[in-house]
């Protein structure tokens, strides 16, 4: 038997655990530290969920009601309700049928590649969210990496190299960059010209606030052909603990003859039995009138908490991207990331997430997130305010 070698070319995942022994460090001394580096939510669940939950288990309870395996691809109830409210309700032509409902849009990222050849070449954006890297460095596949930095407006450019597979994440994690229809519409063109598959996240689309701003990638002309999407409930509703998320896959999406989507449901079948029925009836109750009601507030209070960070950065002299259209801000200072880092840490007790962390071109930025209490929040601002960059 012989190891996955490919483990050995991750980069090494030191990021938090580095992140966690210097805060240990400063904490030991008594202080406390604001931890507004998590991309982890903290706003309990919405009662419209939690009451949908409280009922399907309950239904678990009754022979007539009692649910065993679970469909691979998901109820048909939750699945409508994606079609209708995230697609139709917004003029894009999504059909039931292809959506796939999971347990997150990690490991969608992530098993997707099992219906790809090993000798694809990938293009990811450097920085990035490294399901997309170290998935595909596991299977051994090619990476191209494509810088995204201020010169570009943290928009990448389509590589001189021909690719296959091409990540792309709007809003961003961690730039929080959103895409302006043009730039995506590129994309989507390429992709059909050079026989290429597009691999859209749009996890944070819930946090688009201005018009004219993509959501999905299925809003540009001719992604039908090219595009699958993926999003989740994670940040959207809160289910970072109760895991529920969905992948789009057009139906006439096919490569070599091969129809995508019947692949899909193909390795669904072999290797998931599907989400609990208890939790897409949760996901179910975030399309009801009530559960709008308090996703949209949810999203209000991180929105407000960006804005508060946007603005104590900027007070320190320092530009910030992101934090409009996501619950991510960025921001550069002249010193490498974790000297900055130690800085907010040391000086005013802030928690930051270096940007060298998310790959090379992350160096000299760091990510903060809108996650925390407003109450948090507003004390990191008052500590940063005598802060030194
Ligand atoms: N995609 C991006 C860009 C993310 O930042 C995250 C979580 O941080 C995910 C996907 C994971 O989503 P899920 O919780 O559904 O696995």
């Amino acid at each position: 038997m012989r190891i996955n070698e490919n483990f050995n070319k991750l980069r090494q995942n030191y990021l938090f655990a580095e992140v966690n022994n210097r805060v240990k460090a400063y904490e030991a001394g008594g202080k406390k530290a604001i931890r507004l580096g998590i991309g982890d939510v903290t706003l309990p669940l919405p009662q419209a969920v939690l009451d949908a939950l409280h009922k399907a288990t309950d239904e678990m309870g009754h022979s007539d009601t009692f649910k065993g395996y679970a469909e691979y691809e998901g109820y048909g109830f939750l699945r409508r309700a994606i079609a209708e409210n995230d697609y139709n309700g917004r003029g894009i032509d999504i059909g039931y049928e292809e959506v796939y409902v999971s347990d997150g849009a990690k490991s969608d990222t992530a098993n997707i590649t099992d219906l790809f050849a090993a000798d694809n070449a990938v293009a990811i954006c450097d920085p990035v969210y490294p399901v997309y890297n170290d998935t595909n460095v596991l299977n051994g596949r090619e990476i191209v990496l494509m810088p995204c930095s201020e010169t570009n407006g943290f928009l990448p450019e389509i590589p001189d190299k021909k690719v296959d597979i091409i990540y792309l994440c709007f809003p961003n994690n961690p730039t929080g960059q959103t895409a302006p229809k043009e730039y995506l519409q590129n994309w989507v063109d390429y992709a059909n010209k050079t026989n290429a598959l597009l691999l859209f996240d749009s996890a944070y689309e819930a946090y688009v606030r201005e018009e004219g701003v993509p959501r999905s990638i299925f809003e540009l002309e001719g992604a039908r052909t090219c595009a699958i999407e993926f999003r989740s409930f994670s940040k959207t509703a809160g289910f970072t603990g109760v895991r529920c998320a969905y992948t789009v896959i057009p139906k006439e999406l096919t490569f070599g003859g091969f129809n995508v989507g019947q692949l899909w449901s193909r390795r669904l079948a072999t290797k998931f039995n599907g989400v609990a029925y208890i939790i897409q009836r949760g996901a179910q109750a975030v399309y009801s009138d009530l559960g709008k009601a308090q996703i949209a507030k949810n999203i209000d209070y991180y929105m407000n908490n960006a804005k508060l960070i946007r603005e104590a950065l900027n007070k320190l002299g320092l530009p910030t991207y992101g934090g409009k259209n996501a619950p991510y801000i960025w921001f550069k200072s002249s010193r490498p990331s974790w000297d900055t880092f130690d800085t907010f840490l040391n000086d005013a007790g802030v928690v930051t997430t270096p940007g060298v962390g998310f790959g090379a071109c992350g160096e000299n930025y760091i990510r903060m997130t809108s996650f925390g209490s407003l109450e948090n929040t507003m004390e990191a601002i008052e500590r940063l305010a005598s802060v030194k960059i």
